[in-house]
C-alpha cells in the first residue's frame, strides 16, 4: 500500500514511514511539530533519509522522544543513531525491555548472532553485522509498565504489555481514537511474531494474542511490519488469536 521509506499521514497526528527492504521496521511519527515521538526506530540505515522526510513533513527534524515497542535490532538500531544526533530525546520502553537496552545486551537485541553453531555460525555472523552499527548501553528514561498512560498530543496510549515475542514487548491502545501499535506481537491477516528466539515464549504470546483480540475498540492496527490496517482491526487480531 505504501512506498518504502516515504512518509504518509495515517491521521492528523499519526504518520508512518514504512520499512525498509532488508531486516528493518515500520516507524510511526506520532504528534506534531516541537513535540514528535517515533514509536520504534528501524534499522538505523536510513537515519538521514528518515530525518530529512520528517524535516519535510513537519518543518523541523527535530525528535524529542522515541518510544522502543521492543529490543529488538530491527527495531532498535536506528535508536542510536537518532540520539547521537539529538542527544536529549526521552527513551520510552517498557520496564523489563530497559534492562536489555540499558546493558547493550547484544544476545537479546541481536538473537540470530546466536541462534545457531557450526558452520551457520560463520554465515549468520556476519549478516547480522552487516549494519555496522552495535548496540549501545542507552538509558531508559521513561520505564513504562501495564496500564500506564501516555499522553501525546491528542493520543492518549495505554500500554499493554504483550509478552510472547520478547519478554517486555508492548502494544499502545487509543481506546477513543480506536487505534492500536502492536510492534512484533500481532501484524495483519492473522499473521504474528515469532517466539523462537531468545527470551520467546509460544505460551504467552498466545495468551497476549488473545488479550488484544478481547479488545473491544480497535479500527486503526499499526504493527511493526507488513502494511497498517486502517478499517475493522479488530477483525485481524482475532485471526491471529484464532489460529492458536
Ligand atoms: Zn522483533
Amino acid at each position: 500500500m505504501f512506498q518504502r521509506k516515504t512518509i504518509h499521514m495515517i491521521t492528523e497526528d499519526i504518520a508512518i514511514i514504512p520499512e525498509g527492504s532488508m531486516l528493518d521496521s515500520n516507524l510511526y511519527v506520532i504528534g506534531t511539530a516541537g513535540n514528535l515521538m517515533l514509536i520504534d526506530s528501524g534499522n538505523g540505515m536510513a537515519t538521514n533519509r528518515i530525518l530529512s522526510l520528517i524535516k519535510n513533513q513537519y518543518g523541523t527534524d527535530e525528535i524529542q522522544a522515541i518510544l522502543q515497542t521492543h529490543y529488538h535490532i530491527d527495531h532498535i538500531l536506528g535508536l542510536y543513531q537518532f540520539k547521537k544526533k539529538f542527544p536529549d530525546i526521552k527513551v520510552y520502553a517498557h520496564e523489563i525491555e530497559a534492562k536489555v537496552i540499558e546493558a547493550g545486551d547484544n544476545r537479546y537485541i541481536n538473537p540470530m548472532a546466536n541462534m545457531f553453531t557450526g558452520p551457520l555460525q560463520s554465515v549468520i555472523e556476519p549478516i547480522a553485522k552487516v549494519f555496522g552499527i552495535n548496540p549501545e548501553p542507552t538509558k531508559v528514561d521513561i520505564k513504562l509498565k501495564e496500564d500506564d498512560i501516555i499522553k501525546w498530543g491528542s493520543l492518549s496510549l495505554k500500554v499493554i504489555h504483550t509478552p510472547g515475542h520478547t519478554p517486555g514487548g508492548i502494544c499502545l491502545h487509543d481506546k477513543q481514537k480506536k487505534i492500536l501499535f502492536t510492534g512484533d506481537t500481532v501484524f495483519t491477516h492473522g499473521s504474528f511474531g515469532r517466539v523462537d528466539f531468545i527470551g520467546g515464549s509460544a505460551e504467552l504470546l498466545q495468551k497476549s494474542l488473545k488479550k488484544l483480540a478481547d479488545l473491544e475498540d480497535v479500527e486503526i492496527l499499526l504493527p511493526g511490519h507488513m502494511n497498517p490496517v486502517l478499517k475493522n482491526g479488530k477483525k485481524h487480531l482475532e485471526i491471529a488469536s484464532s489460529m492458536w
